[in-house]
């Protein structure tokens, strides 16, 4: 069962590939005769998908796997993220990333969006693993004595020294309580300029939708002696990014979940992207995720991991990144969102956050090669909601036209 997600499912299903990109996809028996002569494998009963885009995720933090208890306040999560990240070496990052890398592949994910605190990691860490990494090089201020233009031009300055930098990198300032107005303004100009995307941590806790929005809550308390606080008190994150001028389609915003009433209307005319991370929520026990609002607005949500620092341990399974467990998680917590919707969610629509809409995230012509395969459904079952019920590893994963997890029959 080949399931392109552009196009409803095809019962045996054939797919074309050739020099790492979809020539062809259809029913077996509607084959044009000119594609016919290639080396021909049978995955047999099985499903077939294109590997998921997962839209945020923190690599070097995957060795904080239940680490930090879920917090009372999200204040007091980012004072013990902060310490543990301050007694971590090189090291531990390096391996941490690797070890996340290894856990998103066979999870069925081949391309991430994936947030560098540790830039000296990259190059290197994208050689050793076969997927489509996109980095976000993670930028902050508060508490920096390093001029906002200095920290964004040595980011650039760095980005631009690696080798082949198409669609794998892009800038994070990190989110509007942890950077000035400068360091935003600096890094959108930066991105813009060279076609990189920008993504940023917006709206994520009620404590930072209170110290922009009323100047006042423990956010507001523990960062008013440690940077400039004359933008809050005048409106929700949105409207100060607004104001700065952040918004637009170059941007995926991670979280989203406190908004002010014309705040999604807000994101939907601007464009702006939005990545759910459904574990994460549940982590921090966040209100509601405020989907309808921003759908009915338009926006395109897409579903990402963000880290093992923010996931709870599920009975009887391991504790890893893994997007079919986010996929069921929002399932769970949004039954009146059609299986295939929430699968669109985690491919196509995070290929449109990234800027490759129509290169992954769906198994079309002219798309890159990049797909898995999962066991097929029962003979009477639905393909959709076979996938949204895939537990465990998949049987294989193609990159690129190449087998970064090879089928057995190979
Ligand atoms: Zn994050």
């Amino acid at each position: 069962m080949v399931v392109p997600v552009a196009r409803p499912p095809i019962e045996d299903g054939v797919v074309c590939v050739a020099s790492g990109r979809i020539a062809w996809v259809g029913p077996r028996a509607e084959t044009p005769a000119t594609l016919q002569h290639g080396e021909e494998l049978d995955l047999g009963d099985v499903i077939l998908l294109p590997g998921l885009v997962n839209a945020h995720c923190h690599l070097d933090y995957t060795g904080m796997a239940g680490q930090i208890a879920p917090p009372k306040s999200f204040t007091d999560w980012i004072k013990s993220m902060v310490s543990l990240k301050g007694s971590w070496s090189l090291g531990e990052f390096e391996s941490s990333w690797q070890s996340g890398a290894a856990m998103l592949l066979r999870t069925g994910t081949t391309t991430v969006a994936d947030i560098e605190a540790v830039p000296e990691l990259i190059p290197a860490a994208w050689q050793r693993t076969p997927l489509r990494i996109h980095s976000f090089r993670e930028l902050i201020n508060v508490r920096s004595r390093v001029p906002a233009a200095e920290m964004v031009e040595r980011a650039v300055n760095d980005w631009l020294s690696l080798p082949n930098t198409q669609n794998r990198v892009g800038l994070s300032p990190h989110a509007p309580y942890t950077t000035s107005t400068e360091l935003l303004e600096l890094a959108a100009r930066a991105a813009h300029r060279r076609k990189w995307r920008l993504t940023t941590h917006i709206a994520e806790s009620e404590q930072e939708y209170e110290m922009y929005m009323y100047r006042q809550g423990a956010m507001f308390e523990w960062l008013k002696s440690q940077r400039d606080v004359s933008e809050c008190g005048a409106g929700s994150p949105i409207q100060h990014l607004e104001r700065c001028g952040y918004l637009d389609e170059n941007l995926l915003a991670v979280h989203v979940n406190y908004l002010w009433r014309h705040d999604a209307g807000v994101l939907g005319r601007n464009e702006v992207s939005v990545a759910h991370c459904p574990r994460s929520h549940d982590y921090f026990q966040h209100l509601r995720f405020p989907r309808e609002e921003l759908e009915s607005a338009g926006v395109n949500i897409c579903l990402g991991t963000d880290s093992l620092a923010t996931a709870r341990k599920e009975r009887g399974f391991p504790l890893e990144l893994n997007l079919f467990s986010e996929m069921q998680m929002f399932a769970g917590k949004s039954p009146n969102v059609a299986p295939e919707t929430i699968l669109r969610m985690a491919t196509m629509n995070g290929a449109h956050a990234l800027g490759l809409k129509g290169l992954i995230g769906e198994l079309s012509e002219g798309a890159c090669a990049d797909m898995i395969v999962i066991p097929g459904p029962p003979s009477d079952g639905d393909a959709y909601d076979a996938i949204l019920q895939h537990r465990g590893d998949v049987l294989a994963s193609m990159i690129d036209g190449h087998w970064a997890i090879a089928p057995r029959s190979v």
